[in-house]
């Protein structure tokens, strides 16, 4: 993380369970480690977006405000200043799901940077 210049670090993860059903378990979540106007505003649109295409209320994403000491993206803000977010989907949904949910984020990312151009289905 120190050798390069980061704009953004995303983790993708993955989760045992829906945050909705166990606050403890983060599945379905885009988790943030501060309160940080930046990662705030820039994990909401995200959740907006992703959400857009999820029909079912118990799948969409919401974004959670949760220091998560010694996560990846935690030491990255915390240690090093460098904005980054954990996108987590939940495992309970099939595979095939949330590899297109994990590359659709990353996507969406890489647009709005534009360093990705999107072809219309
Ligand atoms: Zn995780």
């Amino acid at each position: 993380m120190k050798t390069y210049d980061i704009s953004l670090l995303v983790d993708l993860h993955e989760s045992i369970e829906f945050y909705r059903k166990n606050p403890k378990n983060y599945g379905q979540t885009v988790v943030i480690d501060s309160n940080d106007d930046y990662l705030l505003e820039l994990s909401s649109s995200l959740v907006e977006e992703m959400n857009q295409e999820i029909f079912e209320d118990g799948n969409k994403y919401q974004v959670l405000v949760d220091p998560v000491k010694g996560s990846t993206a935690y030491c990255a803000y915390h240690q090093l200043g460098i904005p980054a977010l954990t996108f987590e989907t939940c495992r309970k949904l099939p595979l095939s799901f949330r590899i297109e949910e994990q590359i659709k984020f990353v996507k969406i990312i890489l647009s709005k940077w534009d360093m990705f151009v999107a072809v219309q289905k």
